[in-house]
């Protein structure tokens, strides 16, 4: 097995392409590592990112933030900016595993990892996060719902990496929120996972993005349930209907974490307490 440091991020993705044999981008190594002791993958390439210039940063502009591929969940978490922006991409991102892993994953891997169960990626989505992906060749922008299509998979070509995440600037009066459920306290995977982003004006709802996570072969952006609490004052009739949607757009699997019933149930359950927490987050009372 060779190992690589590449110098940017182009040059790590020529490392990829040009790779006959089975080659993975190593950022915390929290789920690639697992997997390599395990056997369950046995690369000919391991390509490294660390060392690329500015990919362990956290930029901030009138736009919005950038985030580097190799930022852990633990500098995520000490950014006061960052923090006070998308309250609800920091705590997602905390809940990933223990203090020693919250030192090395990253936002990317988490994405790549492609796990339905994955926490920070319905909150990167409801906030509207993008990821910069770094091809041989070129550079594209890709919005995050579109990169994970399937358990293990994406959608990124042989080649192909994710350079950095972006986070749009946060509206004023808006507030977004992260909740799971697992049935263990202790570092367990959601059965259900919850990201609510609003927006509010005059104390009412104007925008909402609502996605849910673990419920279903990927994250899922929850169109109905967004519509259910915008144009609300999130009133209990409004709450319910939320819930309601979250629930019907649950397509789960059954195992010994939970049971369909009740991952739908807890779905609509985890929904309501959400939208109260980024509801209050966005300055609204209730
Ligand atoms: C004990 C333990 C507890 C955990 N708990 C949780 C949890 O509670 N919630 C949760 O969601 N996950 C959890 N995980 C899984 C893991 O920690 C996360 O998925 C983490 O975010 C992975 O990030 P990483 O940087 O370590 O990825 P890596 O292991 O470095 O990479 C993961 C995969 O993504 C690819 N990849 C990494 N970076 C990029 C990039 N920039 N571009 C393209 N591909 C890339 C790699 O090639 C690899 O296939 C846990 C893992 C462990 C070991």
């Amino acid at each position: 097995m060779r190992y690589e440091t590449p110098a940017s991020a182009k040059e790590a993705a020529g490392l990829l392409k040009k790779e006959k044999g089975a080659a993975f981008l190593l950022a915390g190594g929290t789920d690639l590592l697992v997997k390599l002791k395990m056997g369950i993958v046995e690369p000919d390439l391991v390509v490294d990112i660390k060392r690329i210039p500015k990919i362990s940063d956290i930029q901030s502009s009138a736009k919005g933030f950038t985030i580097g591929a190799a930022v852990s969940g633990a500098e995520l978490g000490e950014h006061a900016g960052l923090k006070k922006a998308w309250p609800g991409v920091v705590e997602a991102a905390n809940l990933i595993g223990s203090d020693q892993i919250q030192g090395r994953a990253t936002l990317p891997g988490n994405l790549c990892n492609a796990s339905p169960a994955a926490d920070s990626v319905p909150a990167l989505i409801a906030a509207g996060a993008k990821a910069i992906v770094v091809g041989p060749l070129k550079k594209r922008t890709v919005p995050v719902e579109k990169i994970m299509i399937g358990p293990g998979k994406t959608s990124l070509a042989k080649g192909e990496l994710i350079e950095a995440i972006t986070l749009p600037k946060a509206e004023p009066r808006s507030g977004d929120a992260y909740l799971r459920f697992t049935p263990r306290t202790e570092m367990d995977i959601a059965v259900v996972g919850i990201a609510i982003s609003l927006k509010l004006e005059r104390g009412v709802i104007k925008k909402a993005r609502v996605v849910l996570g673990a419920v279903a072969p990927t994250a899922i952006v929850v169109a109905a349930a967004a519509k259910a609490i915008i144009g609300s004052k999130l009133d209990d009739k409004a709450l319910d209907k939320l819930a309601a949607a979250c629930s019907a757009a649950c397509n789960p699997i059954d195992d010994k974490r939970g049971t369909i019933e009740y991952r739908v149930r807890v779905a609509g359950v985890l929904a309501k307490r959400a939208a109260k927490v980024a509801f209050q987050r966005a300055g609204g009372s209730l």
